[in-house]
């Protein structure tokens, strides 16, 4: 794993706001989060367990979501990697967290991707050991990205995860996956069911994003949000 530490902790002399055509929301820094994910990002550490966590490097974003959300697929889109993130497999196969190392600014960590149809219960046990004393005791967690398939309704194990993570009070933004194959009023009605869903969850983030790694919609937007958190 790198042993340098960040140094600068900035991204330097802000651009303009707006993205190009001033379609992205008022205040997105769209250059800095294109020149953040045009850094070389490499793969450094997966964790087991909570002893095994590498040293804080800088500030940190997990990426968290139930299997086939399409999480490797948007990790690999937003570092325009082809094969950084592998696909989960099977749901809960693998219990670790993998960290990467984004040009020194800014840790990407993977965690497990939780089960289509696995019972609220389930996902709380699966989380109650590494995940959630991960969430709750690591100081460079800026943030975790929550992934929702926008195509599909919001499940039981998605709820219980927004629970674990309000209660471990790690501030999370819900961003929906493919919206590639969903009509933009199938769209907009998600949008407005993912911003109720995080108004009545205390550590949500109020704004969601829609994505889509095939298409790219939504991918400069959100590199500019978590350029904002570095
Ligand atoms: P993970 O299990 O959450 O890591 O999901 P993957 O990234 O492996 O994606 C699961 C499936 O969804 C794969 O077949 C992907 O090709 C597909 N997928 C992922 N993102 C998108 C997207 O933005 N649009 C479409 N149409 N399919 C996607």
């Amino acid at each position: 794993m790198p042993t340098t530490a960040p140094t600068d902790g900035g991204l330097g002399p802000q651009a303009p706001a707006g993205g190009p055509g001033g379609l992205s929301p008022p205040g997105l820094d769209i250059e800095s989060g294109r020149l953040l994910f045009t850094q070389a990002c490499t793969f450094f550490y997966a964790a087991q367990s909570i002893d095994q966590l590498p040293a804080p490097l800088g500030p940190e974003i997990a990426f968290a979501g139930r299997s086939n959300v399409g999480k490797s697929s948007l990790v690999n889109a937003l570092t325009g990697q082809k094969a950084l993130a592998r696909a989960s497999g099977q749901p809960g196969r693998t219990k670790q967290l993998n960290f990467f190392n984004l040009g020194d600014r800014l840790i990407l960590v993977d965690m497990p991707g939780y089960g289509y149809a696995q019972a609220a219960k389930e996902v709380k046990r699966d989380w109650q050991g590494l995940m959630f004393d991960y969430l709750r005791g690591r100081p460079d967690l800026r943030r975790v990205i929550l992934l929702l398939d926008s195509r599909i309704e919001v499940k039981a194990s998605d709820h219980a995860v927004m629970d674990l993570l309000d209660r471990a009070a790690v501030t999370y933004q819900l961003v929906l996956t493919k919206i590639d194959k969903i009509t933009p009023a199938a769209l907009a009605a998600k949008l407005r069911e993912a911003a109720t869903l995080a108004r009545a969850h205390a550590a949500a983030y109020p704004d969601v994003a829609a994505t889509s790694s095939d298409s790219g919609a939504g991918l400069e937007d959100l590199r500019a949000q978590l350029a904002q958190l570095v």
